[in-house]
């Protein structure tokens, strides 16, 4: 990577390597000289949007010469009466990644520690970094669960956030509220505890909601939300945090203005209003999620309980290689060198595709680890 030598970056950006998101399709293309790639990288909904979302975006469109509202107040108030709480605790943000920034931005000072366990969602050690903070990296336990003794240990006068994303991207685990409750009652007041469900509406619900469950008793509970997964609007950026009304005024201190376009904030009224008819895609991605575990399993393959819409192969060292393989035959996948290889669940072609070109990429890439 070059340098820049215009102005002088804070020392923590200018050490930063950039952002690179999953790879394209277009650009394996370009690398491997093939037609046809698919991209099962970066946990899309494969399916477009909805006709009557889609019209409320067009909609929406010819009214771009304004700003849209600041606040995305009618989003928050259909959030409120959806999940049964009060407008003031709810805040819409530039997807869910925008919120789990401005969490960094209104809690983190240099130095203050971020606890949450590894490996999971890229973006945590980045923000701190950005904070000059310290990520307190817990790892995960052998069945890639959250170990809530090790990471209520890893809390000192330092720790001012704890995120926990569940279901974990991208091991594909969740945690019971059960759990979440534990970890909640063994941390002090005083340190905001992030339970990020980006996947929410993947998740068996057998796994309990937090926000319903927990959000009464822990005031120092923010629960992160998206419309980018099963709603299919990652394109749009928005997303959305619940928790108790002090610490979501503290949050919407640091919202960019104007964060939540005009169009993004029609698209998620109208998913609102189409939740029945996203739950029915949300059920066929489920079953596709399944059929593709039963392939797996009969490959001989072993894995963990995924509870999102990808999952996840522990092929270790063999990662990198496994996924050049998968690549060269135009399945774009999101590897982890040295730690496994998550695929998004796509269409059913781009599953079997994904089947069939992972059997022969481990046959060339070699089995053994
Ligand atoms: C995809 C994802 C998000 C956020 O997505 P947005 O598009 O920014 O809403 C947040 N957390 C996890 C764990 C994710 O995988």
């Amino acid at each position: 990577m070059t340098e820049s030598t215009i102005g002088r970056p804070r020392t923590v950006v200018a050490n930063l390597p950039s952002y690179r998101p999953g790879k394209g399709a277009t650009q394996a293309e370009a690398e491997h000289g093939i037609t046809g790639a698919i991209k099962l990288a970066s946990n899309e909904n494969p399916m477009a949007p909805l006709d009557p979302i889609i019209a409320a975006i067009t909609e929406a469109a010819a009214g771009v010469n304004r700003y849209g509202d600041h606040r995305a107040t009618s989003v928050r108030e259909a959030l409120a009466n959806r999940l049964g709480v009060s407008s003031d605790q709810v805040t819409v943000g530039n997807g869910s990644s925008g919120i789990l920034q401005q969490l960094y931005l209104s809690y983190v000072d240099p130095g203050d520690e971020v606890v949450f366990p590894w490996r999971s969602f890229e973006v945590y050690p980045v923000f701190a970094r950005l904070m000059n903070g310290v990520s307190l990296q817990v790892p995960l336990a052998a069945d890639l669960g959250f170990d809530i003794d090790a990471l209520v240990a890893a809390v000192s006068d330092r720790t001012k956030l704890i995120i926990l994303a569940t279901p974990n991207n991208p091991t594909g685990t969740a945690s019971t509220t059960t759990e979440l409750r534990s970890l909640l009652n063994q941390v002090p007041e005083h340190v905001v505890v992030c339970v990020d469900e980006a996947y929410r509406e993947f998740l068996d619900p057998g796994f309990g909601d937090p926000v319903t469950e927990l959000l009464p008793d822990f005031a120092n509970l923010i629960v992160t939300r998206t419309f980018s997964k099963a709603h299919g609007l990652a394109g749009l950026r928005v997303g959305y945090g619940i928790g108790h009304p002090e610490l979501i005024a503290t949050v919407d201190k640091t919202l960019l203005p104007f964060a939540v376009n005009a169009l993004a904030q029609a698209a998620a009224l109208a998913a609102l209003d189409h939740e029945p008819a996203i739950g029915e895609r949300v059920q066929a991605i489920l079953a596709e999620r399944a059929r593709v575990e039963v392939e797996l399993a009969a490959a001989g393959w072993r894995f963990p309980n995924h509870q999102g819409n990808f999952v996840w192969l522990a092929l270790g060292e063999r990662t990198d290689a496994v996924a050049f393989e998968l690549e060269r035959r135009g399945v774009v996948v999101r590897p982890f060198s040295g730690d496994g290889i998550r695929i998004t669940i796509g269409a059913a072609e781009e599953n079997d595709r994904f089947l069939a070109a992972l059997a022969e990429a481990v046959g060339v890439a070699g089995s053994g680890s």
